[in-house]
């Protein structure tokens, strides 16, 4: 991973917008910056180089993966060892005061005020963009083979758990296998809390499985893992029991919808426009008013991540972009269907990463 080229091109964003110096604190972008995995960490760039402070736990470990940026072990936290950094260092007489940009989006009020107690005078914080994650939102040739490694090892876990998605079972039944199968595969953990929601629960899009037996009807099952620091994520709806013609119908939809949103992923075109894609195929079927979310979001280091794929946005498409498409129906109280995989955009289109069978599965 080419952490100076990430650092260098970050520099120049923020010298363009009038920043002389960033203060990254959210561990993701400090991780794909640095190549930092701890959970304590804060990276300064500023026109004259790069500073990463931790604190004593991580001394080695920062000292290993930290290769771009000069390593600071503090004795206090580090964005407390941040601060006294800027104090320690003079004040050029030249320069009427520093402007250092933070990411407001991930800064509590308290540590903002905090981080501003700590600061020298002349060190003056502003919010910036963020930066960091539209950087993010164009994976390069490595994150590419590492995601489509970790979305490999997603692929995986519906099979595992098909056996314990029977009638009676329980919904975190079939959850453990996938998440034992996830572990021995290599993953760090999974992505977020698998989702398995049967019955009346598929309903609820984010159903994390539960303690409840499951039942007739549709099985949503939603997972990923997180593989070298990388995230997968695909939902598979299952249907347990006999399946009704209606229930067929609902899926095939679903189907459709999903195919019609990849087939609208190439450079150039809006997110919101992959977003109207499905939801064109559902109106048609008269079933528009019972998809609820949007069509999907950027994967990455975070299982959330830019662009988010909804109505309106006008965000363009870019090779090397990883989105999800997953459009979905919920009836509450009654039922709910989603269908969902990661796809790359490429020069003249886009890859669905490890494409696994859709076909309408019963069990
Ligand atoms: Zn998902
Ligand atoms: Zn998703």
């Amino acid at each position: 991973v080419n952490n100076s080229a990430r650092l260098q091109a970050l520099q120049q964003e923020f010298l363009r917008l009038g920043f002389d110096a960033l203060l990254i604190a959210h561990l993701p972008n400090v991780r794909y910056l640095s190549g930092f995995t701890g959970s304590s960490g804060v990276l300064v760039l500023a026109t004259d180089g790069c500073v990463f402070f931790t604190d004593g736990r991580y001394k080695e470990q920062a000292r290993e993966e930290v290769k771009d940026a000069k390593v600071v072990i503090g004795q206090r936290s580090a964005m407390a060892s941040a601060a006294e950094w800027f104090g320690r260092r003079r004040k050029s007489s030249k320069s009427k005061g520093l402007k250092l940009g933070i990411e407001g989006e991930h800064l509590t009020v308290a540590e903002r005020r905090r981080l501003v107690s700590l600061l020298p005078k002349y060190v003056s914080v502003r919010e910036a963009p963020a930066l960091t994650e539209r950087a993010r939102m164009i994976k390069d040739a490595d994150e590419i083979s590492l995601i489509r490694e970790a979305v490999h090892v997603g692929a995986g876990l519906l099979d595992h758990a098909l056996e314990s998605i029977r009638l009676g079972k329980t919904e975190t039944e079939a959850a453990a296998r996938m998440e034992f199968a996830a572990r021995e595969a290599g993953a760090d953990g999974m992505s977020f809390e698998t989702i398995i929601a049967s019955g009346r629960r598929s309903a609820l899009p984010h159903g994390r499985a539960s303690g409840k037996a499951i039942t007739h009807g549709f099985v949503v099952c939603d997972f990923g893992v997180i593989l070298h620091g990388y995230c997968s994520d695909r939902t598979r709806t299952v249907y347990a029991g006999s399946a009704t013609k209606d229930a067929r119908r609902i899926y095939g939809a679903v189907l459709e919808a999903q195919l019609a949103a990849i087939d609208a992923v190439r450079p150039g075109v809006s997110v919101g426009s992959v977003d109207q894609a499905a939801r064109k195929v559902l109106r048609r079927n008269g079933l528009a008013k019972y998809f609820t979310h949007s069509t999907g979001h950027g994967v990455g280091l975070e299982i959330h991540e830019a662009p988010r794929v909804a109505k309106g946005q006008p965000e363009l498409l870019r090779p090397g972009m990883v989105i999800t498409v997953e459009p979905g129906l919920y009836v509450p109280g009654r039922w709910g269907v989603r269908i969902e995989d990661m796809v790359v955009v490429t020069e003249h289109g886009c890859e669905v990463l490890d494409p696994t069978r859709k076909e309408f599965i019963v069990i």
